[in-house]
């Protein structure tokens, strides 16, 4: 059945693949942002489709819509930009997710929110289940995002219990692919625009460090299967891939991948808090959606590649003060 659909955070690098897809299915859909992490190259091939809508809008003021689903994805995702100005961070977090539910809640629309493994903070258990409560430290650099997702995965919880609403909750590890921001300080673009470069790899740490890393098409598809899944389904729910490599080994695939020459070392230590491992159990999502990922890193990581050849990096700034 065709839905009008609501994409919040629909112009950044999920959201506008989300989007693509949600067109292509001949959905009605809105696509909502503030660009402050992204741009409008990521959806200027959607603008003359007359099935998608584009509206500036800051989640942390209210708005009023009328939708059938609704993606909460508004949220700087990359360490460096959440970290750019944290309260800003917490209050899209909250504020944002508290103006979404207002929606589902007045029109009785389903919502699924767009949670993280970083609710799991530096995970004590390895891999991470959903019942597993974590490991945040709540005053450190990366709490603006890890409590502020935290909070909103509250408030979705409360919506649901106390105002019935139709709720998705799904926690997102390590996705990558095309539309990264060059300049996000995530380890795969940087990897990449690096190997591009013939920059030096910047490790931080010694690069022993893990992370499972999910292709952005694989991640879409375990969205849309959320989002249609049974009724009675809220999660919270792994998405990721559950392959697992430390740093040092995806700067060694990026760069035999790339045909780099560049070197690959340690350049600071390890940032504050920086989870030391990370791995998503995802057999709730396989048994409940019968959904997991079909990427394989290689793969994943040419076609990143590909992407960044494909851009003029010149055309992408940091981003805006948004205070
Ligand atoms: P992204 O930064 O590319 O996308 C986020 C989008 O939200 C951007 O277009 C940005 O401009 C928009 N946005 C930010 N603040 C906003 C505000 N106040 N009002 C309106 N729009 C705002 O990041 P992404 O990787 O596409 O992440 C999308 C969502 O998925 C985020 O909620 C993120 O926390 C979650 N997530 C992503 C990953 C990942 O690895 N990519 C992992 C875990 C969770
Ligand atoms: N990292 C790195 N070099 C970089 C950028 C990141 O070694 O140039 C490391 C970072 O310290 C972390 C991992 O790569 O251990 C993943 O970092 P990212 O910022 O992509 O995401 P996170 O999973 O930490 O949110």
């Amino acid at each position: 059945m065709l839905k009008r659909v609501l994409v919040a955070g629909g112009a950044g690098f999920l959201g506008s693949h989300l989007c693509d897809r949600l067109v292509a299915g001949g959905h009605d859909v809105i696509c909502l942002d503030n660009f402050f992490t992204s741009q409008k190259s990521n959806i200027a091939h959607l603008l003359d489709h007359n099935n998608f809508e584009l509206i500036r809008h800051d989640v942390t003021e209210p708005i009023t819509l009328e939708v059938d689903e609704i993606f909460n994805l508004a949220c700087p995702a990359a360490p460096g930009h959440y970290q750019y100005n944290p309260i800003k961070t917490t209050k899209t977090s909250i504020l944002g997710a508290i103006h979404m539910l207002g929606i589902a809640k007045r029109v009785g629309a389903r919502i699924l929110h767009a949670s993280t493994s970083e609710v799991y903070g530096d995970p004590t258990e390895h891999p991470q289940t959903e019942s597993y409560r974590g490991n945040v430290n709540p005053i450190g650099p990366r709490a603006c995002y890890d409590e502020g997702k935290r909070a909103a995965e509250t408030l979705m919880f409360d919506y649901h219990r106390q105002n019935k609403v139709d709720i998705k909750v799904v926690r997102i590890f390590n996705t990558y692919g095309p539309r990264m921001h060059p300049y996000d300080g995530r380890v795969v673009s940087n990897f990449i625009r690096q190997a591009l470069a013939g920059e030096t790899i910047s490790l931080y740490g010694d690069g022993s460090q893990t992370r499972s890393f999910c292709y952005v098409s694989d991640l879409v598809d375990g969205l849309l299967a959320m989002m249609g899944g049974p009724d009675d389904f809220t999660g919270p729910m792994n998405l990721g891939n559950p392959d697992e490599f430390t740093i040092r080994e995806l700067a060694e695939h990026v760069v035999r991948i790339s045909g780099s020459a560049s070197a690959i070392e340690q350049t600071r230590g390890l940032p504050e808090d920086d989870p030391l491992q990370r791995q998503p159990d995802i057999s709730l999502a396989k048994s409940t959606l019968g959904w997991s990922p079909k990427v394989a890193l290689a793969e994943g990581i040419e076609q990143t590649i590909d992407f960044f050849r494909s851009i003029d990096m010149s055309q992408y700034r940091a981003p805006t003060p948004n205070y």
